[in-house]
């Protein structure tokens, strides 16, 4: 574990300032680019007792801790669904399950942070709090951690992470300074995600805008795989076959497909804006046939709608109907 190297000189900027770092911190910033790792990064710079050039050394018991995720002085703070990674096997039990996880955070997770801030640090250091992605607190809790954040602790830095920074309480994002970080240079992404053996590098990238860490979630077969069957559903001539691509959509499933249709419907609003397509730039041909017949007023409205349905895609909703609904929603602004 180690710095992004587009994220490097912040954490070094950030880390200069230490022992007089601000006391919440708010690292924001568009989804994919590594915001948590910086924050994880920041967390272990701070708990580190033998820093090289202010960054963690990897050597020192505190390093050690920290990577087998064991360090006493800090915590990482995230929505019940997210605890246990990604899921990546999608059985249809483990699926189930992990829908039964609560996709929020909740009041009792942030008076356990409370109670760890009340206790003496085990290393006489430092203690740090990661909480992401910061939207995910439930009303009670962001108030809950506004208490805590209007009587910092001593030693204490909590850094919250967030894609979604507007949705939080404006009161907190008060308490918080306000760290934004920016997605790297196509190259230096390009070449990260070559060094890491992403497949199709340049696809995925272009479908994530630009955000290498979302690039190499792309990238993986599984992802691709289900991009391929939506790109297909989404390029037939006679419109999307609604019922038959809907059966069996769990939530996991419309949040992936959400995403391929959003970027696809975007692409689709620049070619009808004389305008190229950013994002599917394997599909261009696919695109153009769609574009030809497709209602720009109705596109709009459609990303407006795939808009509000991301949103929802966090809450309890019947994923099946949604897909068709949305499905329907795009035959209608594409056989116009
Ligand atoms: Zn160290």
């Amino acid at each position: 574990m180690n710095a992004l190297p587009w994220h490097r000189e912040a954490l070094e900027r950030l880390m200069g300032r230490h022992p007089r770092l601000p006391h919440a911190i708010l690292v924001s910033g568009r989804r994919g680019i590594g915001k948590v790792a910086f924050a994880r990064e920041l967390a272990r710079s701070l708990l580190c007792e033998s820093p090289i050039d202010r960054l963690a050394c990897g050597q020192c018991p505190s390093c050690h801790w920290f990577g087998q995720s064991n360090h006493p002085d800090y915590r990482e703070v995230v929505p019940e669904s997210a605890e246990e990674g990604d899921g990546e096997g999608g059985e249809a039990d483990s699926g189930k399950e992990a829908g039964k996880k609560s996709l929020v955070i909740k009041i009792d997770q942030v008076r356990a942070i409370r109670e760890f801030v009340s206790l003496s640090t085990h290393r006489a250091g430092h203690r740090v709090i990661v909480l992401h992605p910061a939207q995910a607190l439930q009303p009670a809790a962001a108030n809950a951690l506004l208490k805590t954040l209007e009587e910092p602790p001593p030693a204490t830095v909590i850094a919250l992470v967030s894609d979604r920074p507007a949705r939080l309480l404006a009161t907190i994002r008060s308490r918080c300074e306000s760290v934004v970080l920016r997605a790297p240079e196509r190259e230096s992404a390009l070449a990260w995600l070559k060094a890491g053996g992403a497949q199709e590098p340049e696809a995925a990238l272009a479908l994530a805008g630009g955000a290498p860490l979302l690039a190499a979630e792309l990238a993986q077969p599984e992802d691709r795989e289900w991009r391929r069957r939506v790109v297909a559903e989404l390029s037939r001539p006679d419109g999307a076959h609604v019922l038959a691509f809907a059966a069996g959509f769990d939530r996991a499933l419309l949040e992936r497909t959400l995403f391929v249709m959003q970027t696809w419907v975007h692409d689709l609003v620049r070619l009808k804006s004389a305008g190229e397509a950013r994002h599917h730039v394997d599909s261009v041909a696919a695109l153009k046939a769609k574009a030809r017949r497709a209602r720009l007023d109705r596109l709009l409205a459609l990303d407006r709608e795939l808009l509000e349905a991301r949103r929802l895609v966090s809450h309890p909703l019947n994923a099946r109907l949604a897909a068709e609904h949305l499905m329907m929603a795009y035959n209608r602004a594409t056989l116009a």
